[in-house]
Formats: C-alpha cells, structure tokens, sequence
C-alpha cells in the first residue's frame, strides 16, 4: 500500500550553509530559522528537511512535539477537517492567581498557540474513512486538562457514538490543569464515562499516545483506549519517575514510562513512526470493520 505522507523526495534546492565565516572578524553566523539543533541527537539539521519528515529528525528519527493544527494536517485528508467547539474557552471558576493570574495565562496561551484551548476537535478523514479526531496541543499550558478539555473530548465521543463512527484522540499532556483544582480532576471521570458509553454503543476508539502522555490524562481517557498506538520514544506514565523513586523508595528500571517499555508491558498496543500513522489508523478502522 502506498503511503501518502511519507518523506516527500528531496527538494531540489540546496540548503544553505549551516555555518558561514564572515571573513576578516573570524566571526561565526548562523542563519537564524534555517538550521535546527536536535535536542536528541544534537545535529545541526536543516529545518526545512525536518518539516518535509513531518518533523521527524532525519539523523536519528527523533520526533519533535508539534502543534495540534499541524498534526491534523498530517493525520486529515486534505482539506477534510471540519471543527465544532472552537470558542470554548474556560470560566476561570477558582479565579486562581499564582505568579501570574490564570486569565492572564491563558489568555498568552492562546496568544503563542493561536488556540482556544489545549485541544482541537472536529469531523474529518483519514484515507477516505470518517473519524472524530480529537488533537492536545502540547504548546497549550503543557496540554493540561481543564473543564473545556474535559468538555471537548467528551463532546468528541458522543459524537463519534452518535454519528456511529471511530474517534481518533491523540493524546499528549501534562496531566490535570492545577488552576482549576477539583474541577479539572472532575473532567477524568467524566471523559472516562463518555468512552464507557462510547464502548456501549459499540464504537471505535483509538487513542495515539504522543511525547508526553502523562498524569490525570494518562489516567483516565487516554488509557482506555480500544487500542493504544504511540509514537516512538514517546513519555508516557502517571507520575514522574523522581516522584515515584521517593514515594517507593528504590530504583526504577531503565527506560521506565518510554513508549518501548510501556510497549513491552503490555499497555501499548504498537509503536507507529510518524510517517505511517495515517496508513496504521485506517488499517485498524477497516479490521474493526467500523
Ligand atoms: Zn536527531
């Protein structure tokens, strides 16, 4: 099968150099914007190379976070994705102020996203099969879960039950907005309900656990998925490991909350390279006959 969103062939131009001399000063520039250092594998990589492997490090496969708007683009056929809830944004019920006021927080949130909130939904197609996709924005306040990302991905699975048709979540949070206390916890039992009624009505959920899966999320609809796909390398646990170490007192095993090793226990169902996200997904959608 061929697949429509791998690495496009390499573009004719040349990229500039990475590094360029200026002559006499023995000063070094680099062209801001058109090389990348990889946090994994620290090469100096040409951005534009990332961006065209679906920003995938082209030296060591590492994959970048990225934005909701550009994961959809990845995942919706084009032109596809149709978005409901798009205004919603939080009432602020504790009017909690820390270093900055919650408000405020949000409000730079969505200056620097260009989000609402920490999460997109909407109808959409991915090769030709209708899904509810349903994408956290990790740049969003670390994707946290308040009342409207609890809202939205309930709405997203009541959708899909209701238009009887898979719903896609893919999954990347810091866990549970701690500016909306209980409120935000409350949002775990109630997105878990939806998919238990979603499971009921005998639909398809999928959930695509992306860098990083954590906390309040990881602990509620992001764990009950009909099948659980990752991407490689990707942090997926409940509490960090410090935090465990401490409470348990003894050492954990190497590469701890990795997808492999969440893959090797049996809480991950595959690990999928970005580049076949698209052709895994539609593969499940048509084996669960849906
Ligand atoms: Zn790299």
């Amino acid at each position: 099968m061929a697949e429509e969103i791998s690495t496009p062939a390499k573009d004719s131009e040349t990229p500039p150099p990475a590094v360029t001399t200026e002559s006499g000063s023995g000063r070094v520039d680099v062209p801001k914007g058109l090389w990348t250092q990889c946090p994994k594998c620290g090469a100096t990589v040409y951005q534009k190379a990332v961006e065209e492997a679906l920003h995938v490090c082209p030296e060591c496969d590492y994959h970048h976070r990225i934005p909701a708007r550009t994961r959809i683009k990845q995942l919706a056929d084009d032109g596809t994705f149709e978005e409901f809830l798009a205004d919603l944004t939080t009432t602020d019920p504790l009017k909690f102020e820390e270093r900055l006021k919650y408000k405020e927080r949000i409000r730079q949130a969505q200056q620097t996203t260009g989000e609402s909130e920490a999460v997109v939904v909407g109808k959409a197609f991915i090769r030709g099969r209708p899904v509810i996709l349903a994408v956290m924005d990790p740049f969003f306040i670390m994707a946290s879960m308040g009342a409207v990302v609890g809202e939205k991905i309930t709405a997203a699975i009541e959708r899909a039950a209701d238009e009887n048709v898979p719903v896609v979540v893919v999954t990347a949070s810091g866990g549970a907005r701690m500016q909306e206390g209980m409120v935000s916890l409350v949002q775990m039992a109630k997105t878990s309900a939806a998919v238990a009624r979603l499971d009921e009505a005998g639909g398809l959920y999928i959930v695509v656990m992306t860098d990083p899966t954590t906390a309040g999320v990881a602990a509620s609809f992001a764990s009950l998925g009909d099948i659980h796909l990752a991407e490689p390398g990707s942090m997926v646990g409940f509490a960090g490991p410090r935090v465990i170490e401490n409470t348990i007192k003894a050492k954990l095993p190497a590469g701890f909350q990795s997808a492999e090793f969440m893959l090797e226990h049996g809480f991950i169902d595959r690990i999928v390279h970005r580049s076949s996200l698209r052709t895994e997904i539609a593969r499940i959608i048509d084996y669960s006959g849906k």
